[in-house]
Order: structure tokens, then sequence, then C-alpha cells
């Protein structure tokens, strides 16, 4: 008896090795039909006796390694009479919906062949197979197949044909494989001298062993590359960067030397090994001189393409500085020439290879936090996986919030996240927003015109501008704390839940224009979310741009303080700007209304030390928690909660009250922490209460914040289930997905 089935399986199903495995689990359950790639997945014809067909259905369960099945459709037809069984070429039909994977990081049996002196690709860079090896960052279009790839100009030699042809060859259909004989090459240049091949390779480790900066071209874009034990070298990369305290990632050699650099515990070590590679935030076990300045935490990331561990071969500093290069706040540069001139002066040398980089993808940032896993930047490694499934009828783009911007396309309910974009203020970083969102309409066949946009409802955000102008079905605005509490919902699939929301973070356009920042919400993704409680409204002179200046929200926060000290005489001595920040304050210029937590942090930071700019988004609140992490628990500071407002007057006072005191600062910024926790806590309870909520969602930048999420959590667990961002980050990276989710309720 013979019958056929024929198999739709949808997912990263694509570039990772999954024809041959059918071929191979057809021909071990001798199974006859064909296999083959098309826009939705990977569809499988397959004849043979019932029993059969079962065994080589079931066999599907433990695919390639680097394949995510996301449905398995199996259905019942009549038999073809098909002879053997046959890997069949690709079709293009209808709208892709297949999902890209992600780039990888080279494999074991790839990496023993690259360090193999008898093997054909000893030492080249751009090996990889099935298994391994960049996709993401070379695809041009789908299905994906070479001639749609930045591999296309390299015709495979005999000796890569003959592997990329045989179905039980690891290399069978690998897109983008090559050799020494027949693939791009590497070249090193500097001050017009031009090395190639190992040579090039020897001599970038050695400039980096005397303190040289290199340029080095990656996956999704250039790093520059510095040794990090080398104070110099670290403070001219600094220099040159024009970055002046922003902590800098670091790459080590391996394992080993990570774990010598910082603490790991099982979880990090699974997210700093795992198939992504991302840079991990750990506490460092020493210091760096000039790596990340009065930061607890190194961003340590391992090894992942080929070149990287050639590097080290050659004798490359164990722990090296690999930054996205770039000027500061600038995107990260990935084409040749444009790096060539916009890192001019940046580098000592360049270290580049021939395979051009399809789009711009930075290195992801992620840690193992108090909550599980959690992805602080998404990029390279993750992107662009499908993170959410939502019920849409049409295709949508929600295009995020204008810091740490990420955009999220969905088509046939999946919702795809951009990798990381920036800051959009930046011109090039809005260049890039516009380049990411034609390139994932592109990718999936959709025309801007059948698209609804969804965008924040801030009026001024780039963003916003940008969705208003292009051509669109419909177009939504969502608010940003909503689209945060969204984000964390969308990510479970919990469209039903009714939950009791905190989203704490620095800067959001409100229902009223007012500043928000510091929100509770009830409600569901389904009925929508309404705001239920905040912290008391402040006053911020100045609005946005006191982001920069901690003083100057003090003197917004401070301002109806009864007995207030004098700030500018010790132990605070805070500078003039809080004395002019005062007056726009007391004659109500340039001062907007805000219930922004950033800016309570940025206040009690002021406090207690921080008077001085600060040179990155976050930099003040960060300051605070690295201080209070100095001192054991301590007892709360009072902040009551009342008829839907957190009143931090009392908070500030006692802040104010014992650092006028003489007490440690690392005391005083541990009881804010904690008396954070416990008014929100109280606030949560009592309102999730009364509004039958099931969960606690916390989202937004501040619970970037690990002691706040710590001390939170303690108190919220024996009540509630408490749910925070896994996939996509707690702060702005997340908003566009949010953004997608809250869509769903209006159409
Ligand atoms: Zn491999
Ligand atoms: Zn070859
Ligand atoms: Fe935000």
């Amino acid at each position: 008896m013979r019958s056929a089935r024929l198999l739709r399986i949808r997912g990263v199903v694509q570039g990772v090795g999954f024809r041959p495995f059918v071929y191979r689990l057809a021909r071990e359950h001798g199974i006859a039909g064909w296999v083959r790639n098309d826009g939705e997945g990977v569809e499988v014809h397959a004849e043979g006796s019932p029993e059969a067909l079962d065994a080589f259905v079931d066999g599907f369960a433990a695919p390639p390694p680097a394949a995510r099945i996301a449905s398995c459709d199996v259905e019942s037809v009549p038999p073809q009479g098909c002879a053997g069984f046959a890997i069949r070429g690709s079709t293009a039909t209808g709208r892709p919906t297949v999902r890209i994977s992600p780039d990888l990081p080279v494999c074991p049996a790839c990496l023993a062949e690259l360090l193999d002196p008898a093997d054909r690709r000893h030492g080249y860079p751009y090996v990889n197979c099935t298994d391994c090896g960049p996709r993401y960052s070379i695809v041009l279009g789908l299905p994906y197949d070479r001639p749609r790839t930045t591999m296309r100009d390299w015709p495979l030699c005999p000796d890569c044909a003959r592997e990329y042809d045989d179905p039980l060859d690891r290399r069978f259909h690998a897109q983008p494989v090559a050799c020494p004989a027949c693939g791009p090459g590497y070249v090193l240049e500097s001050g017009g001298e031009r090395w190639e091949g190992e040579e090039a390779i020897a001599r970038a480790a050695q400039l980096l062993c005397n303190g040289g900066i290199v340029a080095v071209k990656g996956l999704g874009g250039y790093h520059l590359a510095a040794d990090a034990g080398n104070a110099a070298a670290v403070a001219a990369l600094r220099e040159r960067k024009f970055r002046k305290e922003k902590p800098f990632a670091v790459m080590t050699r391996d394992l080993a030397a990570a774990r010598s650099l910082v603490e790991l515990d099982a979880a990090a070590e699974a997210l700093l090994t795992g198939a992504a590679r991302p840079i991990v935030l750990a506490p460092a076990r020493r210091e760096l001189p000039g790596v990340a300045p009065g930061n607890r935490d190194l961003g340590v990331m391992l090894p992942y393409t080929p070149l990287h561990h050639l590097l080290f071969a050659a004798g490359a500093p164990e722990v090296l500085v690999m930054t996205s290069a770039n000027r500061s706040s600038e995107p990260i540069a990935y084409r040749d020439a444009e790096a060539v001139e916009r890192l001019a002066g940046l580098a000592d040398a360049f270290l580049v290879g021939e395979r051009p980089i399809a789009r711009r993808v930075d290195d992801s940032v992620a840690r193992a936090g108090v909550l599980g896993p959690v992805i602080l930047r998404r990029a390279r490694g993750y992107a662009p996986g499908a993170v959410a499934r939502l019920p849409l009828p049409g295709p949508l783009l929600a295009v995020g919030a204008d810091l740490k911007n990420t955009v999220t396309l969905v088509v046939g309910g999946e919702a795809f996240v951009s990798q990381h974009i920036g800051d959009l203020q930046n011109y090039e970083a809005f260049v890039a927003f516009r380049e990411t969102i034609r390139d994932l309409t592109a990718m999936y066949g959709v025309e801007e015109g059948e698209l609804t946009v969804v965008h924040d409802l801030h009026p001024q955000y780039a963003s916003t501008a940008f969705a208003q102008e292009i051509p669109a079905r419909a177009r939504l605005a969502v608010q940003h704390h909503r689209a945060h509490v969204a984000s964390v919902l969308a990510e479970r699939g919990a469209f039903e839940e009714r939950v009791l929301a905190v989203a704490l973070d620095g800067t959001g356009f409100g229902d009223d224009g007012a500043i928000w920042g510091g929100e509770l919400f009830a409600g569901s993704l389904a009925a929508g979310f309404e705001r239920v409680g905040h912290l008391r409204p402040a006053v911020l002179p100045g609005g946005d741009a006191a982001a920069e200046h901690p003083v100057q929200a003090a003197a917004g926060f401070l301002a109806d303080l009864d007995n207030l000290p004098d700030l500018t005489a010790p132990p605070f001595s805070f500078p003039v700007r809080y004395l002019q920040a005062r007056e726009l304050v007391a004659k109500r210029l340039r001062t907007f209304p805000t219930t922004s937590m950033g800016r309570l942090f940025d206040t009690v930071a002021a406090l207690l030390g921080f008077t001085r700019k600060v040179t990155f988004e976050g930099q003040a609140a960060i300051w605070l928690e690295q201080l209070a992490r100095a001192a054991p628990p301590a007892e709360p500071l009072p902040l009551p909660f009342a008829d839907g407002e957190l009143d931090t007057r009392p908070l500030l006072a006692a802040v104010i009250e014992k650092r006028r005191r003489g007490g440690d600062e690392a005391k005083i910024a541990r009881a804010f922490h904690r008396g954070l926790a416990k008014g929100l806590c109280q606030a949560i309870a009592a309102l999730a209460e009364e509004h039958r909520a099931a969960a606690v969602v916390l989202s937004g930048g501040v619970f970037q914040n690990e002691l706040l999420l710590e001390d939170l959590t303690a108190l919220l667990t024996p009540r509630l289930p408490v749910w925070s961002n896994r996939e996509v980050p707690p702060n702005d990276g997340g908003i566009s997905l949010g953004q997608a989710a809250l869509a769903v309720r209006e159409l």
C-alpha cells in the first residue's frame, strides 16, 4: 500500500540545511518524492508505506540546529508514482512569508577546518556551511538562493560546486560557500600599503598588539578594534570616536578569557555561547582602564566570524575592544567606500574583506536578568526573526520611537522586528531608518500603499513625520507608554489577559501633551489600557533638553518642596545651571509638566553628587544604580500612593535631609531604590485588586535597572505573576512591536 503526504513547513527553514536534512530523512525511511523551497518556506511531497511516512514525519521533530520550525502542516494527497527522492529548484510565487535566518556564528566543524593546516580552507576567513555563517547580512531577496545574495559575483570552483551539489555534504546548497580558489579575499590597508591573505591578518594582529586601532569588517558592519588592556589605545579610541564615557564592549579570545574577565552564571554563559552571540552584560572581575569607566558591568562577546578567530590565532591581544565603527551617535559603517571615508582618522589600518554587506546589522546586547534573559539591543543573531503572531488582516508597519529606533513589519500575521537602527535625530540614522523600511517591505513583497502605518503620538518625532508622509492605507497613533506595555504582552501572545502595567522611562508624549514616564495602566491588548496612576506631576524646565542636565531636572522636581536648602552650597554644590533652571521654573518659562521616572532618577543622582552634564542617555540613572549597589539593603524612603498619584516629595525631602546630615551616598541611593520599589508595589497591589488584574507588566527603559527590578519583583511575586520583556528590549527598541500589537484592536 503506497500513500502520499504533502508537508508544508514554515519558519526559519531556508539557508539552514533543511532540504538536505529532508533528503537524508527520506533516504533513511525509503521515502520517494521531492522537497523544494518557496516563498512560504519548504514544501515536501513524500510517498511510501503509511508506517514509513509516519516515521518520516516524526523525524521533523529533530531539525537541523539553525532551523526554527514555526508550523508543519501535513496533508494526505494522491501518490504520483515518484521514483527516488529529489531536491527541486526554488519557486518564487506570491508574497514571501518565509523567515530569513539571522546570521550565525562559525560552527565547530568549520572552525576545525579553518585551523587545520591540511584543509583547503585553512586560514580562509569566509569558511562557512549550512550550519553557520552569514544569512540576513548577505540576503538581497527571497527565496534564499546564491544569486539573491551578495555572493552572486563569485562563481563556484569545481571543488566548491561538488560540495554545493552533493545532498550528503555539509555544504549542500550553503549559499555563501567559498574557498581561497574561488571566493572573496581579505586585505589589510594602512598608510597606502596593502597586504593580502594570511599576511593581512598577521599584520593586523601585530598592529593591535602595538596599540593600534584597526577597522575590521565584520558580518553586519565595521568594528574598531583595539587592545582592551592598553589604556593608551583605549584613550586614543575614545578621543577619535568623540565618545567620552559610554562603555565599550569587548571581545575575548574564548570562553576561558571571558570567565576570567567577568562573572558568568549558567544563564549568562548560555547567552554568551548561544547562536546569536550577543554582547552580554555581566559584572566585571577586574577593571580595564577606560573601557567602562565607573561601571560595575562589562559588555563581553565571543568571536563569531572566522576572521575573529584568525585574529586571535595570529596573536591579537586576548581581550579586544570591539566597538561599532562610527563617530559617536552615527550608525555603524557597513559599505566599504563609505567606511574608508568615514573612518579615515579613526583607524590606523583597515582589515577589509571583499564580500559586500547587504545591510547594516549591529551587535546585539543581552543580559541574564532577574526575570530571565533579556535582549537590550536586538540586532545581529536575532534580526529579522519573527517575535510574535499578531492577527492582522493586511500588512502593517510600525515605525517605533525616535530613540533606539526599531521598526516592525507585520505580514501574514507574523511580526518581524528590525535590527536596532539608532537615534533618529542623527541624520545618518534617519537615512538608515528609511533604508531599513524600504528593505523590509521589499523583502516581503509589500507595497507602501497597502500598509497600515502606526507611529508614536509625539508630533515632533522624525518617525511620526515620516509615517505621515509615506503612502499608506491607514494611519494610527499609539501613546508611547502603552506601546511599552503592549510589547510585553505581544511577546507572550496575551491578548485577553487583564493586567496592571507599569511603564517607567525617560520621555514619552502623553495623552494630555505632558512629558510622561512614570505611568500605571490597567487593561489588556484586547480592551486597551486606561491610565490609572502616575508619578505626581513635576515641572521640567527646558523640556526634553533637561535630560542632559540632572540639576536641571532637580530644579523642577524640587520646585515645590518646603524648606529647600541652598543646593549650590556643600554638600550638594550644584552648579549655576541649577539656579538658571529655577529661574525658568519661577517664571514658568519653557517649563513643561512631567511624570518622568527618568528625570526623578536624575534628580536623586544630582542630590547624591552627579551634578555634571551626562554624556550619554541614561548615564545618571546608571550611576545611581551602581552607587546603590555599593550599599547593603537599607530602610526604604517614603513614597506614598493616594488618589492615583505617587507623591515624590517625601522621598526627595528624605534624600536631601539624609545627605545634609552627612549620610553615606551609597546608603541613600539604596534606600531610594527600596523606597521606589515599595511605593510602586503598594500602588500596584491596590490598583491590581481594584481592576482585577491577573498579572503585573513591567516595561520602559528604567527597567534596565536590575536593582529596581530585583527589589520590585521580590515584593510583587508573592502576590502576582510579573511579566517583563524578553525578546524585544524594555527600552524604546521595543516600542515598534508594542505599536503593532495595539493596532490589532483598532483594526
Ligand atoms: Zn559551518
Ligand atoms: Zn571554491
Ligand atoms: Fe520609552
